[in-house]
């Protein structure tokens, strides 16, 4: 089964697969929008940036949310 987990990476919040990408800190991941992003010491503990809205779309419609 698919799982999806979010995590703030260059700025934005996104969202990515865990089933290819194990979380953890300090990684390098492809997001749900086709970006490869990697996580910063300021990513950590607190999410302060906006959620992306490519990866918010995509989540919704892999997971069948409205
Ligand atoms: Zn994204």
């Amino acid at each position: 089964m698919r799982r999806y987990l979010w995590q703030q990476a260059e700025g934005r919040r996104h969202a990515y697969d865990s089933h290819t990408h194990p979380p953890g800190l300090g990684f390098t991941f492809t997001t749900l929008c086709g970006t490869e992003v990697r996580t910063g010491s300021e990513d950590i503990g607190k999410w302060l940036r906006p959620t992306c809205p490519t990866c918010d779309r995509e989540i919704r419609e892999r997971l069948g949310i409205p």
